[in-house]
């Protein structure tokens, strides 16, 4: 089964409850895996199983990353805010470089989340 992360920084969590319901019927037949946060809101908002990993400030950016080294993880939805500073800066943009290293199909707004899943 296809294994596919979500996240999303807190101003972008609601727009990604919003296309995981839009896309929930194609993302339940998906092994599905996020950052603690994100995805027990995803979680408790559309009920699909997620597994999660830390949150993304306590670790969870970079216990992605390591997944996708290891070949765990196919594909990634990544909402990050371009508009507000974080504590955890340097894990998302390792995070978007590890991708990249693998070349991880990595979506990180709707638009391209829209047309990654469509190709899915
Ligand atoms: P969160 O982490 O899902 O735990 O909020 C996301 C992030 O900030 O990278």
């Amino acid at each position: 089964m296809r294994r596919v992360v979500l996240i999303a920084h807190d101003n972008l969590k609601s727009s990604m409850v919003d296309w995981v319901k839009i896309h929930q019927s194609k993302l339940s037949g998906f092994e599905l895996y996020a950052t603690g946060t994100t995805g027990k809101r995803i979680q408790t908002e559309t009920g699909l199983p997620i597994t999660c990993f830390k949150s993304g400030p306590l670790g969870g950016d970079q216990q992605i990353g390591a997944a996708i080294a290891e070949g765990k993880m196919e594909a990634v939805v990544f909402f990050w805010d371009p508009l507000e500073p974080h504590p955890h800066d340097v894990d998302v943009k390792a995070l978007l470089r590890i991708a990249v290293v693998y070349n991880i199909p990595m979506a990180c707004n709707r638009a391209t989340a829209d047309l990654m899943i469509q190709s899915f």
